[in-house]
């Protein structure tokens, strides 16, 4: 399929600047086994590249000028990159613009460049096409101009550009999109971005996710507001336990103390916050164990946390689960990205995948009279140039 992808964006390319592109990058999406909401309250998450991409075409134009077009939307742009960049009504450049402003305040030059792109990751799904689409741009960039750029840094930059577009998110959509490797999961700790990649091994399970076809336009404002919501809770804790520095030192019993002291919401986002930090090293226990039924029961408790206590679910994301957790086939499902819509990943058992798609695919439309859509991931490699 991403042959397909490839050939698509090159000769878009070719055809457009009437030339063959020299550089092509392939920018992975990314899914997260579990460690939701917590990458930017200093906790663990499990994410994992996955072979959807973005296919990116660049070259050099001697000028200063990019020109890029955005093959799926059928839109270009041409921005000066000698000038400061700001904000625009056309959504998607802004990506693009952030990285290009990155480069500029860490004091990279960059030329003119000619750059077409084109996609097969569902966007605003919580497959992070937003942070392949930053990676892969800045990937292009660095191979282009030999700017020397480390991945983690791109990674950094990438999250950098994402704030500048106002989703204020952590580091995990970025660093799994440029870190990730073929069959591995990679435990990232979001304080001192340490990695290790353990086995995605799900024995006898297969990944799928369903994607509730739905987004609803909470995101990005609740997004921000648990942002402000646990640092309320974490600026108590500290007030009352010295040594807690973050929610990975505090423990259950420590939150459940302070009830009295945060107003309710607050109290429920700092206790899902601190037991979703322990399920993610308890998952990657069991995930090196191959004890999938544990790495599901983790997986539903987490979904239970997100929807009840971190309030970032909805009626689409709760009925697909709860039609999960009705099927002994399936072992484990939960909300994945951000909420309020998107896709749950979900565990089924292998033989039983058809079945389970079929029968969701009914039964979600007949509930709201949306159409189910579902995504096989293989877990893959991270953002790399492609030599054919
Ligand atoms: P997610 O990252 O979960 O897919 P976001 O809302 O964070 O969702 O990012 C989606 C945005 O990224 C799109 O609205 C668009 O601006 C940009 N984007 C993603 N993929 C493409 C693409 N193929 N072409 C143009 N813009 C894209
Ligand atoms: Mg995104």
């Amino acid at each position: 399929m991403n042959e397909i992808l490839i050939k698509k964006t090159t000769d878009f390319f070719q055809k457009k600047f009437n030339s063959v592109a020299d550089k092509v990058i392939l920018s992975p999406g990314r899914i997260n086994i579990i460690g939701e909401h917590i990458d930017y309250n200093d906790g663990y998450v499990l994410p994992a590249a996955i072979d959807k991409i973005i296919c990116f075409a660049f070259e050099k134009n001697n000028t200063t000028t990019a020109n890029i077009s955005a093959i799926d939307l059928d839109e270009s742009v041409v921005i000066d990159v000698t000038k400061d960049t700001e904000l625009s009504d056309a959504v998607w450049t802004n990506y693009l613009r952030g990285v290009l402003l990155q480069l500029k305040l860490k004091g990279f030059e960059v030329g003119g460049f000619n750059c077409s792109f084109s996609s097969n990751i569902p966007t605003g799904s919580g497959l992070s096409s937003s942070a392949a689409l930053e990676c892969g741009f800045l990937y292009g960039i660095n191979e282009m101009f030999n700017l020397g750029i480390k991945p983690i840094d791109m990674a950094l930059m990438g999250q950098k550009a994402e704030h500048w577009v106002g989703v204020n998110c952590g580091i995990m959509d970025q660093f799994s999109s440029v870190m990730g490797l073929e069959n591995k999961v990679i435990k990232i700790d979001c304080r001192t971005l340490d990695y290790t990649y353990h086995d995605a091994n799900f024995v006898n399970y297969s990944l799928i996710l369903f994607d509730s076809n739905v987004k609803h336009s909470l995101f990005t404002s609740e997004y921000n507001v648990r942002r402000i919501e646990c640092t309320e809770g974490l600026g108590i804790l500290k007030a009352n336990f010295p040594e807690i520095n973050s929610f990975r030192d505090c423990t259950e019993e420590q939150v459940v103390s302070l009830k009295s002291k945060m107003t309710d919401k607050v109290y429920r986002r700092s206790l899902y916050a601190v037991k979703e930090i322990k399920r993610v090293i308890l998952a990657c226990a069991a995930l090196d164990k191959g004890d999938i039924a544990t790495l599901g029961k983790l997986m539903f408790e987490t979904h239970d946390g997100l929807s009840k206590d971190y309030e970032v679910s909805c009626e689409e994301l709760d009925y697909l689960v709860d039609l999960a957790k009705a099927e002994e086939v399936v072992i484990g499902s939960r909300l994945m990205g951000g909420g309020f819509g998107g896709c749950t990943i979900t565990l089924v058992k292998k033989g039983s995948e058809e079945a389970i798609k079929e029968k969701f695919t009914k039964l979600y439309k007949e509930k709201f009279n949306i159409d189910l859509k579902i995504y096989d991931v293989k877990v893959s490699n991270g953002t790399s140039i492609y030599i054919n």
